[in-house]
């Protein structure tokens, strides 16, 4: 039997116990999903990746799943778990409130997730679920301006997308939840939406409606209504549609409906800190989705960083960190001067060779430092795009991204090197998404890195070796350790982001040469000169070359028609 219709019986039992279980107990159900998870993470131990991600870690987590507690040891060649205890010195818990999610997460039907900071500053991973769909009246081809429709809130407009929000004073038109989860007749609760949704003698409505007229239709499971808010008038009727409607939403899944109804996925629940948001797709549909905690991190290591995450084989299996793409490479190149070409740093003579080929070039602040409002380099000298996909980039006002020409390209690069930071080039695919763009082979990324806010540095440093992998060192440079030299002081392992090295093993350093990206960094910082980075093939520059052209092109691309 194939691997693939192997997933596929694998993903319908899921899916069907998924069905089964929602009307099981919570505990039941945690206990159960406990199982699945520790019999996948064993099925691990002996992969690959595990072996890397866990060469230099021991994880401990304790796992919290709608009030059952368990725990996970990751070490390298050993793997403890436990269901009904928690680890009093663990390195982080997860907590997983709502057990209904868990099965749709391994069972593969959430594939968007979203991270953010809960009101303590928890890390948190959010699930997508797609409420219903709005479908707006063209207005001469724009996205018509609504505002103030009571389910919703406020509606702001962006550029191409619209933020839903739902107002704090929003008490009219929610209605009981316990009702609601009593009542199983979708008819019956519209209606009572309906009643229940006038707010004219509201003072904040008739602000929010002056001269403004909203026509909304409803499609509820196929069930029609509509509503007409004005600002001292409100109407609506059951069972019919009203031309002309600003409008439509139309739901489909009986549980949105219910949650959206009784007001589950307002802000006011302190469960789900969500918000509305969507993106108005080409055929001028509008899917409003909600932002539900699937995952809670409480670490008690204050910089605790969530790509550590990515290392827990079932979280691993679930974002599907599985390693080498071979469409995707991308190399640091070292600043050392040890590693000089005709007198010129190995970084310029390569940038030059991409630069002059370019068909179009595109840089822009970098994201990280500006984020983190670094103090030690330039915000500006972020991170720049090469290559015909470059022209289909969003260059709008207000934003840092823009078109160079060679010589500020070039001028770019040098003052990048000149600040001390860290270029890395290739090809990922993730870049050109970041930008909303397709990658069509033609969009060369690179970045000039930094120790202190590089987001770079922190995937490496933490992530999963299958997340990592896209990054290689240059074939042709060694970097080593003189141990006559080496003091064990340490400050090598302290600079290296990329964690290269293991520890210090008898007092002296040692340099993990499977880990080791060749960045260099490690070799300046040495107070005793013991680590040098060297040449070991001299056609090194045109091997880099080489593996970077071989996943992206630069040149212009020329059509044969
Ligand atoms: S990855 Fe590095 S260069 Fe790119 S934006 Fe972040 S800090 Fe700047
Ligand atoms: S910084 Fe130099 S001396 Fe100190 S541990 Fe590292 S290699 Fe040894
Ligand atoms: S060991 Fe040195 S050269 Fe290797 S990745 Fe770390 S800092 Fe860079």
């Amino acid at each position: 039997m194939s691997i693939s219709s192997n997933t596929k019986i694998k993903n319908w039992i899921l899916g069907l116990l998924s069905k089964i279980l929602r009307i099981m107990p919570q505990k039941f159900i945690a206990k159960m999903a406990l199982r699945i998870i520790f019999r996948n993470s064993l099925n691990d131990v002996n992969h690959e990746i595990y072996q890397k991600d866990f060469k230099h870690l021991t994880l401990k987590v304790n796992l919290n799943l709608a009030g059952v507690k368990a725990y996970q040891i990751f070490e390298r060649t050993k793997y403890t778990k436990k269901i009904g205890e928690f680890l009093d010195d663990a390195d982080i818990t997860l907590s997983i409130p709502d057990t209904s999610l868990i099965w749709d997460l391994l069972s593969g039907k959430i594939s968007g997730f979203d991270q953010g900071r809960d009101e303590n500053n928890n890390f948190c991973v959010f699930v997508k679920k797609q409420v219903c769909t709005a479908f707006f009246k063209k207005e001469d081809g724009k996205t018509p301006e609504l505002l103030n429709f009571p389910e919703f809130g406020v509606i702001g407009r962006a550029k191409n997308a619209l933020n839903l929000f739902s107002l704090p004073p929003f008490t009219g038109a929610k209605m009981e939840q316990e009702k609601i989860k009593q009542d199983d007749n979708i008819a019956t609760l519209i209606k009572s939406m309906l009643k229940n949704s006038d707010r004219t003698s509201d003072e904040e409505y008739k602000k929010r409606f002056h001269n403004k007229v909203i026509k909304v239709n409803w499609d509820i499971t196929g069930i029609l209504a509509y509503q007409i808010f004005e600002e001292n008038k409100y109407s609506y009727e059951f069972g019919k549609h009203i031309e002309d409607a600003d409008v439509k939403l139309v739901f489909s899944d009986k549980d949105q409906v219910k949650s959206f109804l009784g007001g589950v996925y307002n802000n006011g629940n302190p469960d789900y800190n969500v918000r509305y948001k969507g993106m108005m797709l080409d055929n001028g549909s509008f899917p409003i989705n909600v932002k539900i905690p699937l995952l809670i991190v409480y670490s008690k290591d204050p910089i605790f960083s969530p790509f550590i995450l990515s290392r827990i084989p079932f979280i691993r299996n679930i974002v599907h960190v599985e390693g080498t793409d071979p469409t995707q490479y991308g190399a640091y190149i070292p600043v050392n001067e040890s590693v000089a070409h005709e007198n010129m740093l190995v970084p310029f003579v390569v940038f030059e060779h991409f630069i002059n080929k370019a068909s179009a070039i595109a840089y822009t602040d970098c994201p990280c430092r500006v984020h983190f409002d670094c103090k030690n380099h330039d915000h500006e000298l972020g991170c720049m795009y090469m290559g015909d996909d470059v022209k289909k980039m969003h260059f709008f006002l207000g934003k840092s991204l823009r078109l160079a020409t060679k010589e500020e390209a070039l001028e770019r690069v040098r003052m990048a090197l000149e600040d001390g930071l860290i270029p890395i080039i290739g090809r990922a695919q993730g870049e050109a998404k970041g930008h909303n763009i397709e990658d069509t082979g033609h969009f060369l990324a690179s970045c000039f890195c930094c120790t202190c806010c590089c987001i770079n540095g922190k995937v490496l440093a933490n992530g999963s070796a299958g997340m990592i992998s896209i990054y290689q060192r240059i074939e042709g440079i060694e970097v080593s350790l003189d141990p006559t030299k080496c003091k064990g002081c340490g400050t090598c392992l302290e600079v290296c982001v990329f964690h290269g090295k293991t520890e210090i093993e008898n007092g002296k350093a040692v340099i993990d040469q499977d880990c080791c990206l060749g960045c260099g960094r490690c070799v300046s910082a040495c107070p005793n000169d013991a680590l040098s980075i060297k040449i070991t093939d001299s056609k090194f520059i045109d091997n880099l070359i080489g593996r970077v052209e071989a996943v992206v092109d630069v040149e212009p691309v020329v059509n044969v028609e």
